[in-house]
């Protein structure tokens, strides 16, 4: 493993958020312009509007280009930065796994002193794309830039008409039905983007694609489409964070025709946890739906499944008994069985803070190492699991204490989770005491 700081995705790779902003990417979020590129006059690039080629050479990719070639950190990659030191993968890491082709000399070899790229002969290979944010689900640790479904709760809780995003103020009106809604997520009707992007297709090598919930917006099977009338889907990857609600036969079908499919399952955890997580998600329809998925990944050779889960405080302290469902029930015979993959595709949740672990108090996450150990002794006495897996399991959990002691947030965002969590429950009708009984000192 590389250890600078170089990552390949300023290089490579474009990001379109879901109000369309075009950021470096989404890991880059800890910044408080979350790593969306700018014009000189502070505008965001908007894939509506903005060649997505010119966001190539802005400034700030430019500088971040620059500090990875001389091996320093850029602020905007502090989140990649924290989890390397605390032990976690990084995404970083991952993507240098995906491209090991393009490495650090190449890099140096084809940037200007400036950081700068000749944008025509390094076209992008590898995009994230979100179009807008429809979504059926509310997710805890979400908000309304991310899902419609939240509107209602957050401009109740916040007493307020809308909120901010990365391009300025949303203000949210009601239309004759009454319910809530903004034009601010419709950015991907636009020709700039599609003339963009379907110039550029004979170059795609890897599209992500994330909420909104991709499997609701007609958009995405409109790309998928267009990507396969272009005759170059069998050279393309499609990658997928989907909340397992839908799995349509229609994209079923559609993912044939790709290289390779890779479906990152948005599921922390079984049962009730992550009916609290997720709401208002029904486990049991997302069960059928994994085993579904489960089954399509061993007809198709090039469909690969995981459990893409987001470690809050939430489901903290259900995630050992997470990975023994796993592991003992969950019937799985593909969907994170490949050597390549762990257990559980975890990864900690930075924000909003009022879910990252690092809020817990000290004495919580003494709780939380006590109760891990319990459980990686559980798994040591256990002989139907092998060595290997068991090492897996105690490096998942050894990453997360130590990512949450790490730092202690609860100072700052503690008041901001309990008084949330509260609100919450009491509009959707649960109760984080039946999910997270540990926290009965703090729900007094
Ligand atoms: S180092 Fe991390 S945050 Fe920075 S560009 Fe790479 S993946 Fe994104």
């Amino acid at each position: 493993m590389n250890q600078s700081t170089f990552c390949p995705i300023p290089w490579l790779f474009q990001a379109v958020r879901n109000n369309g902003d075009i950021r470096i990417c989404c890991q880059a979020n800890v910044t408080e312009n979350q790593g969306v590129i700018r014009h000189s006059d502070g505008t965001p690039f908007n894939a509506s509007k903005d060649n997505l080629q010119d966001a190539r050479n802005a400034d700030l990719m430019k500088s971040v280009r620059k500090n990875m070639l001389q091996n320093r950190w850029s602020s905007e990659c502090g989140r990649c930065k924290q989890e390397e030191e605390s032990g976690l993968n990084s995404r970083r890491q991952y993507e240098q796994q995906n491209w090991p082709r393009f490495t650090l000399d190449k890099a140096k070899a084809q940037t200007e002193e400036d950081g700068s790229i000749n944008s025509t002969l390094m076209p992008v290979n590898y995009y994230d794309l979100r179009f807008g944010n429809m979504c059926n689900l509310a997710c805890r640790m979400c908000g309304p830039t991310d899902s419609h479904t939240w509107y209602e709760q957050w401009i109740d809780y916040h007493n307020t008409d809308g909120y901010n995003d990365t391009h300025g103020r949303v203000t949210l009106k009601r239309n004759e039905k009454g319910r809530l809604f903004t034009n601010d997520y419709d950015w991907h009707g636009g020709e700039v983007f599609w003339d963009s992007i379907e110039s550029n297709i004979p170059n795609i090598q890897h599209v992500y694609m994330a909420g909104g919930e991709p499997m609701m917006i007609a958009r995405h099977y409109e790309f998928l489409q267009k990507c396969i009338d272009s005759g170059y889907a069998k050279k393309i990857i499609i990658e997928y964070n989907t909340n397992m609600t839908n799995l349509p036969e229609r994209v079923l079908e559609m993912w044939k025709k790709f290289k390779q499919v890779r479906v990152g399952a948005s599921i922390d955890g079984f049962g009730p946890i992550v009916e609290y997580q997720r709401w208002p998600l029904k486990w049991n329809q997302a069960y059928k739906n994994l085993k579904k998925l489960d089954e399509v990944c061993k007809q198709n050779w090039n469909i690969f499944a995981w459990l893409a889960c987001t470690v809050t405080v939430y489901n903290v302290f259900h995630i050992p008994e997470f990975m023994f469902w796993k592991l003992k029930e969950s019937n799985f015979k593909k969907i994170n069985s490949s050597r390549k993959r762990p257990i559980i595709t975890h990864h900690v949740a930075h924000g909003p803070k009022r879910t990252n672990i690092k809020l817990l108090p000290l004495d919580v996450k003494n709780d939380l190492v006590l109760h891990y150990n319990d459980w990686k002794e559980k798994l040591q006495f256990d002989n139907e699991i092998s060595q290997d897996v068991k090492d897996n399991a105690n490096k998942i959990l050894d990453s997360i204490t130590n990512f949450a002691n790490s730092e202690d947030y609860s100072d700052n965002y503690l008041q901001e989770f309990i008084n949330w969590t509260k609100y919450l429950d009491k509009t959707r009708k649960q109760s984080i005491l039946d999910v997270v009984p540990q926290y009965d000192k703090l729900f007094v």
